[in-house]
């Protein structure tokens, strides 16, 4: 097991069979050694600044059916809604008054949204606010459309991979394939996005084999951005009689993530935060540098209910993740914060 550690710590990699008899065999004390690891080295790399994204949902309607998530199109009891235009500025132009300056817009998988209006919607946004970075988190889309959305200002992409096992996604996405999902993936960052990609922990059937089959897909795909998340379930969905998936592995899979992808920009998910109301410190203990704050109103953020009890922060309650950030001597950082490795960030701006 010393041999694996030193080489994980050292290498930022391991063979397969390596990574999975780490996933099977270590205990509380490996566990700590290697958040210790992950902590040091994401403050070796992004030191203290811990990044803040705000976040807009903008439309619950998605003609897709994932197996966990309660927007999923065959559940009617979701309250449908979409932004107009004139909204999604008003919200973020509210937001960037307020200092923010890196915006992610997330949404269903929404074909109302067409490749000229979103990709209006993005110049008008980068025309108004200067030195924003906009974050799509859209879902699959063709190599024309995201082609076009970056050439109208869209800096970022979210698109967890979800599961790297092609039968567990199939199994857990109906219509939906899992060279699609890569096709996606690699044609967003064939197209110069800061691209991320991520996957969620507790689903029906994981093993160590499938997990570690997470972090070398990653290790393949070099993205940006891994956002990882417990699965939470949700009522209205088919997965309703399984469980949540732990905090404690996942606080696991964002150090591993942090060791074998060194200078990832990892964000403390939602689902750990509504798990553990501790969740924003064990994750950056974990190796995490990244919070999403909410930009929706009340009433939005709650038809938005991908899992139950979503514990959502708003951009406006910035103060008091500030100070519990300095508690354990972080700092938020509001302005673009781009991955390492992009250099057009001009600093205080
Ligand atoms: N529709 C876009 C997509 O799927 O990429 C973006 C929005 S989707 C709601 C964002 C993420 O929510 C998904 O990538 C998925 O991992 C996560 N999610 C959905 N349902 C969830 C659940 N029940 N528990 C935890 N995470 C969930
Ligand atoms: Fe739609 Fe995304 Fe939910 Fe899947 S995870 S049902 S694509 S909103």
């Amino acid at each position: 097991m010393r041999e694996i550690l030193n080489k994980l710590y050292n290498t930022h990699d391991l063979e397969m069979d390596e990574l999975v008899y780490l996933i099977e065999n270590a205990d509380t004390t490996i566990i700590n050694d290697i958040k210790d690891h992950a902590k040091a080295l994401t403050l070796s790399i992004y030191g203290n600044k811990i990044y803040i994204r705000a976040l807009l949902e903008f439309s619950n309607y998605c003609k897709r059916n994932c197996m966990y998530c309660g927007l999923r199109n065959d559940n009617e009891e979701v309250d449908r809604f979409r932004l107009t235009k004139n909204q999604i500025i008003e919200s973020i132009g509210k937001a960037y008054d307020f200092g923010y300056r890196s915006f992610v817009m997330q949404s269903g998988e929404d074909e109302f949204y067409t490749k000229d209006l979103l990709s209006d919607i993005i110049i008008t946004l980068k025309e108004n606010f200067k030195g924003i970075a906009i974050t799509l988190s859209i879902g699959e889309r063709s190599f024309e459309e995201y082609k076009e959305f970056k050439i109208a200002g869209a800096d970022r992409f979210l698109l967890r991979h979800e599961t790297a096992d092609q039968k567990q996604y199939e199994k857990l996405h109906p219509d939906m394939s899992f060279e699609e999902r890569k096709r996606c993936l690699y044609d967003l960052k064939a197209l110069d996005y800061q691209v991320g990609a991520g996957f969620l922990v507790g689903l029906p059937n994981s093993n160590p084999t499938i997990m570690a089959k997470n972090l070398i897909f990653l290790k393949n795909l070099e993205p940006h951005m891994v956002g990882i998340g417990p699965l939470i379930i949700h009522k209205d969905t088919p997965l309703k009689n399984y469980k949540d998936g732990s905090v404690e592995d996942t606080l696991f899979y964002i150090s591993l993530t942090r060791l074998f992808l060194p200078k990832a920009m990892i964000p403390v998910t939602t689902a750990v935060n509504t798990l553990d109301k501790k969740g924003l410190e064990k994750g950056i203990d974990s190796g995490g540098n990244v919070l999403m704050l909410n930009l929706s109103p009340q009433e939005l953020k709650e038809k938005y209910e991908l899992y139950k009890n979503r514990e959502t922060k708003s951009v406006y309650d910035l103060e008091k993740v500030a100070e519990r950030l300095e508690n354990i001597g972080y700092q938020a950082y509001i302005k673009r914060g781009d991955h390492i490795d992009w250099s057009k960030e001009e600093e205080g701006k």
